[in-house]
């Protein structure tokens, strides 16, 4: 079936209210499309800027249907929207990407499965769902590794650290023994990421590739380009990309990846929306990947991803917002607006909190070393006294 090409004045539908959802927003009224948010915090960052809030629970049915009757077409900009809320409004309208996509990204055992079927390399990893796995699990792993709940982990949440076999039952016991992947933790030559846009004809269109640095598993700068061998990204991509045909995926894909030490390409994990580390495209390609979302959904051609000037996005956490004795004020603001080639984007959140995501600010500059730089420089000088 090919998709209706929704021209602007189409109402399109958004699940989920964070950050991503408020860029999408920015992108698609931009264009003139209506957005409708459907998430169930009020002021949330999205919510705050779309023609209409829905303030209900993902799967109420009163604002599902109330979805369904205004839209024209459905997408998300969070991964753990139930599947079934995703297939009830798939009755009546198109949603992208499907529940099935989706479904994929939401649980790490049945992710890493269909990498391995995809012909690419998880992390190694082991199985937990109850203590007799844990034996199996451990038998071929070095360590220190990584246990990670299955589902429901972002920012780093959900991981703890092992240093020996014998760590596991008590880690596992913690996790309240929900089902988990033992993860080996890799010596990292750095982390990259390939988010893609695809459409309903099957073709894909790669995003510049970005080099990514985390600092306690939540990522601190995109840099882009990556400072990688041309053959890594030229095979990150085409991994993304076969991801996604497996995926019959429609709509933005994001993949990270791993780049061992060794010089190997491991995947290790995707999201089935834009991506912190796509941020980087409103400032530096003349299409953003909020931008190309929007294509997508609306059957649209592709738009120009190339990258126009080298860049860094850092991002800005609740705990630049922490000053002295705990006292909660704003970062140095002034500090970053002086700087002539860094652009600010703040997502609307009215509370500050240690590790919460509260915006970004992307640095441009001749180099990617010169705009890091710069970039440190700044991030340096913000937070609040
Ligand atoms: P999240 O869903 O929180 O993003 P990730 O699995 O991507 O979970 O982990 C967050 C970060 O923690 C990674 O980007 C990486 O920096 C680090 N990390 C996670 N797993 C491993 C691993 N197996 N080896 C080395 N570093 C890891
Ligand atoms: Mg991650």
């Amino acid at each position: 079936m090919s998709l209706p090409t929704l021209l602007p004045g189409a109402t399109l539908g958004m699940l989920g209210g964070g950050q991503l959802g408020r860029m999408f927003t920015i992108a698609a009224r931009n264009m003139g499309y209506k957005v409708i948010v459907l998430e169930p915090d009020t002021g949330s960052p999205a919510g705050q800027l779309a023609d209409k809030h829905i303030v209900a629970a993902y799967d109420d049915e009163n604002a599902l249907r109330e979805l369904s009757e205004q839209c024209d077409v459905i997408t998300t900009e969070f991964e753990n929207i139930p599947a079934d809320v995703l297939n009830k409004l798939a009755e009546t309208l198109p949603v992208h990407p499907s529940a099935a996509a989706v479904e994929k990204a939401q649980d790490r055992i049945v992710e890493k499965e269909f990498i391995l079927s995809c012909g690419l390399l998880p992390v190694p990893y082991g199985v937990i769902n109850t203590n007799s796995d844990i034996a199996t699990a451990t038998k071929d792993l070095n360590f220190p590794a990584i246990l990670k709940t299955a589902r429901f982990g972002y920012d780093g949440k959900g991981q703890q650290t092992i240093n020996s076999a014998d760590e596991v039952e008590a880690a596992f016991k913690e996790t309240g023994q929900v089902s988990c992947v033992l993860e080996q933790r890799i010596d990292l030559d750095c982390e990259i990421s390939v988010v893609l846009g695809r459409n309903q004809h099957g073709k894909s269109h790669c995003f510049p590739v970005s080099e990514n640095v985390h600092k306690d598993g939540i990522l601190y700068q995109s840099i882009c380009p990556a400072k990688v061998d041309e053959n890594i990204i030229t095979a990150a991509q085409a991994a993304a990309k076969r991801l996604a045909d497996k995926l019959d995926y429609i709509g933005v894909l994001a993949v990270e990846f791993f780049v061992t030490q060794q010089g190997e390409l491991l995947v290790n994990e995707m999201a089935p929306r834009t991506h912190n580390s796509g941020h980087f495209t409103i400032d530096a390609c003349l299409t953003s990947q909020f931008e190309q979302q929007v294509r997508m959904i609306c059957g649209l051609p592709f738009g120009d991803s190339k990258l126009l000037s080298p860049i860094v996005m850092t991002n800005m956490l609740g705990d630049l917002w922490i000053g002295k004795n705990e006292k909660m004020s704003e970062p140095k603001w002034n500090n970053l607006l002086e700087n002539t080639k860094t652009k600010l984007h703040l997502y609307g959140k009215a509370e500050a909190r240690k590790g919460r995501k509260m915006g970004h600010f992307c640095t441009l500059g001749e180099s990617v070393e010169e705009a890091q730089e710069q970039a440190n420089a700044i991030f340096n000088k913000l937070a609040a006294d």
